[in-house]
């Protein structure tokens, strides 16, 4: 392709380790990476790929995409614009301020990454980070990570045409009662909660089953070494070495602490309990 304004950079891009094989040469491994098998995979749409990985390439969700635990894969919306310019958007019907997402862009997007996808939405949910989606939950995260990967589309300027998302049954998650510029965060944020969850990416599963929201609750309070500092103690109980005492004390709080701070999931643990 000679046309000056379509960037000289690839559809989509992926991040994480790569399956060797001997045939490749290094300029078709950086080009096109393969998914490690039945890894998590992530795809986004996005008209900013260089957002990713961003920090899920830090700490323990970097390090788990270095190992190839799971996947991540950018497809550039740009590419898919329409003309000389490439354009994604137009503005809005019925007048108002801003701009909003062309269906066909985004199709045409879609149907990239649907490629190699299943079209079963339970092993492949298909989501729009969006203001008026369901806000995001842990249960949802286990859900996604129970999934084969997800294909989320971050929206921009004031969204997206409503057409696009009926016509495909998108799910709209949202990530709180607030606007973001775009959906670059929101969807950084929920494969942050979801990769998470995958096998051995913490190395300690423990950890996540004890933490706020596994069971009901908010999490108790952490303390750690020194065991004074500025005349402040870490509770005797917790340095007393009694399993049992610890963790009733543990559960006192997290009961204290959602009771008083989010009186929402206070009712919805009670209720639970009373039903089970
Ligand atoms: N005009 C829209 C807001 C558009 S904000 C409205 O009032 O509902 C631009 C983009 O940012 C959205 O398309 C969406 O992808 C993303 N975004 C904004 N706030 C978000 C939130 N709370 N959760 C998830 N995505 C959000």
């Amino acid at each position: 392709m000679s046309d000056p304004d379509i960037p000289d950079q690839p559809a989509t891009k992926s991040h994480g380790r790569l399956s060797i094989r001997a045939s490749l040469t290094p300029r078709d491994l950086m080009e096109e990476p393969l998914q490690v098998r039945d890894a998590w995979r992530a795809k986004i749409l996005t008209l900013f790929p260089e957002a990713f990985p961003g920090v899920l390439g830090l700490s323990l969700t970097g390090k788990a995409l270095d190992l190839g635990l799971w996947s991540l894969e950018t497809v550039d919306l740009r590419r898919f614009g329409i003309g000389k310019h490439l354009n994604v958007d137009d503005t809005p019907a019925g007048g108002g301020a801003g701009m909003v997402l062309r269906a066909d862009v985004l199709d045409a997007a879609l149907q990239k990454a649907s490629e190699s996808t299943p079209r079963d939405r339970s092993r492949w949910p298909l989501l729009y980070l969006s203001p008026r989606g369901k806000p995001f939950t842990q249960a949802m995260a286990r859900r996604f990570a129970a999934a084969d990967g997800l294909t989320m589309l971050c929206g921009r300027f004031e969204g997206v045409d409503q057409r696009f998302l009926d016509h495909h049954q998108v799910e709209e998650v949202s990530l709180g009662d607030f606007v973001l510029t775009g959906g670059e965060i929101a969807a950084t944020a929920l494969i942050d909660a979801t990769v998470r969850l995958l096998p051995k990416v913490l190395g300690n599963q423990a950890s996540t089953e004890e933490e706020s929201f596994s069971d009901g609750l908010l999490e108790h309070p952490q303390y750690t070494r020194p065991a004074l500092w500025n005349d402040l103690a870490i509770p005797d109980v917790l340095q007393s070495g009694h399993h049992a005492e610890i963790a009733k004390w543990r559960r006192a709080r997290s009961e204290e602490i959602t009771k008083a701070r989010r009186p929402d999931l206070w009712q919805a643990w009670l209720a639970a309990r009373k039903g089970g």
